[in-house]
């Protein structure tokens, strides 16, 4: 028999790295950008698990490759540059640093002609402020869970029809205003399904995101599905992934039918992308 050459090795070497290396364990993808994630090495699993901190908000810890991680949510402002994460090993704390690399995301001008969704109305923003409130608790939700599902199915069929992070001008106003969400165009009742299990802590009809619903996956990871035709769960019910939690609608501030879906991360809103191990869109 033949002797395999180094070339066809080094080959067959690359294919299994590149199988294996989207598994649930390597989700989310480590992408130091604003607006993504840092998976950050803290020390072996004989330690005792270290809390962690960035930016004041607790950060997810996890166990994987035998060793623990800290598994980071960067907002969308974050600058360039060394940033740090606070770690408490219980026997003594200290900051490690990670480079955060700029993204240049993309922009956009929208024209948007239903004036009281550009222009809101001192009333409409009144209900803003009231219902902000609920949804600044439900993605400041923090549950210990066991295990945290971060390997995410696609919750809709459809097209991907605006990314996370686009820079977006309305109307040519001066403003620039930043999608936090991954867009995924459907048919009105489509059905979305949920990414991952988790508990859904809110459900809700808002002014700018229409019938909504806020799933925890735990340990800081909050998932939201705005625009919704029809919600199919409830308040503190458990879910499995791919359980259905309602149907694509053109509620609230929108253009046309489709799923707007936001992740965030320790508070921080992140590309839902990098939770996804296939990306066929
Ligand atoms: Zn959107």
């Amino acid at each position: 028999m033949k002797k395999a050459s180094p070339g066809l090795f080094t080959l067959v070497v690359a294919v299994l790295f590149y199988t294996t290396s989207v598994t649930a364990a390597t989700l989310p993808r480590h992408q130091a950008i604003p607006g993504g994630v840092a998976v950050i090495p803290l020390g072996d699993l004989e330690q005792t698990k270290p809390a962690v901190t960035y930016l004041e908000k607790q950060v997810m810890v996890r166990a994987n490759n035998r060793r623990w991680e800290a598994v980071v949510g960067i907002p969308l402002s974050a600058k360039a540059g060394i940033h740090r994460i606070k770690v408490d090993n219980r026997q003594r704390e200290f900051s490690k640093e990670f480079r955060v690399v700029d993204k240049d995301y993309e922009t956009t001008h929208i024209t948007i002609t239903n004036q009281r969704m550009v222009s809101p109305t001192k009333k409409d923003i009144e209900r803003h402020y009231r219902e902000k409130k609920q949804i600044v608790a439900a993605i400041h939700s923090w549950s210990e869970r066991e295990h945290v599902d971060m390997a995410f199915i696609t919750p809709v069929e459809g097209r991907f029809s605006s990314p996370f992070g686009l820079k977006r001008i309305y109307n040519n106003q001066d403003r620039i205003r930043r999608h936090t969400g991954l867009d995924i165009a459907a048919p009105v009742g489509t059905p979305i399904l949920a990414p991952a299990s988790g508990t859904v802590i809110r459900t809700g009809d808002y002014f700018f995101t229409g019938n909504t619903v806020f799933i925890d996956h735990g340990r800081g990871l909050v998932t939201m599905y705005c625009h919704l035709d029809k919600i199919d769960v409830e308040d503190g019910q458990h879910i499995n992934q791919s359980q259905q939690l309602g149907e694509v609608g053109m509620t609230g501030r929108v253009s046309g039918p489709h799923l707007h879906w936001a992740v965030f991360l320790n508070q921080f809103k992140v590309d839902p992308k990098l939770f996804m191990s296939q990306l066929d869109n």
